[in-house]
């Protein structure tokens, strides 16, 4: 099922299991336990349950089984956990594998909440996290070491986009006997085949591109199936992150339209990058599928596209930036990102608050800086829209 060629039919028809009716659409199993036969019979299932068996939604559901079947072939992975949202995702890969003493590299630029689990969250219990420019190899070589049990990035960072060159981290990683956890929800599973170039558990927050639509929080871990049924399932199952099954349904029908509807978005944002190239108030813009970008040979070997998101800066720093987000009128001002509605967000004052100034300042997120997710309205009246709010 796994591969590029067979995408878009795994999307739609991967891990789909019928019941007695063999209703065409995935039925919602909106339950939380089981019937077992007789006693032996859940006795027996919890020593070890069989493929189709179920003992508790907190565990597993047949809804929620589909979803993980499909986004694992889909990812060329033999198994995936999900989870209630990416960040459950993110903290379950990490505290599924680390203890005290462990240490663990992660690129800098991260989404907000990444950053928070491993500068604050692991620190506290024992493990050392040492942060490096994610685009730079020889920062990665100079800082694993042996005894490095992890590495964590994202493979297009948030919201500067800067591209990881998957491959090689991993392969230096591997060298050092880490484990690499890549959170991959910028480059999607249609553009970045992260597990195919050496990740060793991927993570998505499916709340972005595969819903779709902005209607659930979600998250998924794939990888091979001794990590994901081994400490992954251990450690999520009895931690309590476990994915809804009305939320596997929404994202089961999200995921079989991801590739059509990725695809366009990135068409659409690498038309708006070049429209707004040049333009006298954007003073910086960033766009993997522009040849300006400092890792767009990376970007386009590795994802063959710019990606569905762009970042500029608009002249006149933050009150510049608040002027032309209050002026759009088809783009939202909000903070998800993979929508069918475009999206506009302005880093410094929400998802990315916190950091203090110098922090911000050396990740690239100034006062002028916009995230536009690129949704799938028409993208000559996404262009108009823009240009209008610019002035
Ligand atoms: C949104 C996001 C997350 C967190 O996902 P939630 O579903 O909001 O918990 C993690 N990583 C990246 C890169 C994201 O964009």
């Amino acid at each position: 099922m796994a591969g590029k060629g067979k995408m878009r039919t795994t999307l739609v028809h991967g891990g789909i299991r019928r019941s007695q009716f063999g209703e065409m659409a995935e039925a919602i199993f909106l339950t939380q336990g089981f019937d077992y036969p007789t006693a032996e019979a859940a006795e027996a299932r919890f020593v070890a349950a069989g493929e189709d068996e179920f003992i508790y939604a907190r565990y597993g559901n047949p809804t929620v089984r589909m979803f993980e079947d499909r986004l694992a072939a889909v990812e060329g992975c033999e198994d995936c956990f999900a989870t209630a949202s990416g960040m459950a995702a993110v903290n379950g890969a990490l505290m599924a594998l680390l203890k005290a003493g462990d240490h663990v590299v992660s690129a800098r630029a991260l989404f907000g909440s990444c950053l928070y689990i491993l500068e604050q969250v692991l620190p506290r219990f024992g493990v050392e996290v040492t942060f490096v420019d994610g685009t730079d190899p020889a920062a990665w070589a100079a800082a694993i070491r042996p005894g490095t049990r992890a590495v964590f990035f994202e493979t297009m960072s948030n919201p500067t986009l800067e591209v990881v060159d998957i491959a090689r981290v991993a392969a230096l990683a591997h060298a050092a006997g880490a484990v690499v956890i890549v959170d991959n929800v910028f480059a999607t599973p249609v553009f970045s085949r992260a597990a195919e170039l050496g990740a060793d558990l991927v993570v998505y927050s499916t709340t972005k591109h595969i819903d779709g639509q902005g209607r659930a929080l979600g998250g998924a871990i794939c990888g091979r199936r001794e990590m994901i049924r081994g400490p992954v399932e251990t450690f999520m199952k009895h931690t309590g992150g476990a994915m809804s099954p009305f939320t596997a349904w929404i994202m089961l029908n999200g995921m079989a339209t991801l590739d059509l509807r990725v695809r366009a978005m990135a068409q659409s944002a690498a038309r708006i990058a070049e429209a707004l190239a040049g333009h006298p108030a954007v003073t910086r813009l960033i766009y993997p599928g522009l040849p300006d970008h400092p890792q767009h040979a990376l970007a386009m070997a590795q994802m063959g596209s710019g990606g569905t998101l762009l970042s500029f800066e608009v002249a006149g720093g933050r009150e510049g930036a608040f002027a032309m987000l209050n002026r759009l009128g088809i783009v939202s001002i909000s903070n998800n990102l993979g929508d069918a509605k475009s999206i506009a967000t302005h880093p410094a004052s929400t998802t990315h608050q916190r950091l203090p100034e110098a922090q911000k300042a050396a990740l690239g997120i100034t006062p002028g800086l916009v995230r536009l997710s690129v949704g799938l309205e028409d993208c000559d009246d996404l262009i108009a829209d823009i240009r209008a709010a610019l002035g």
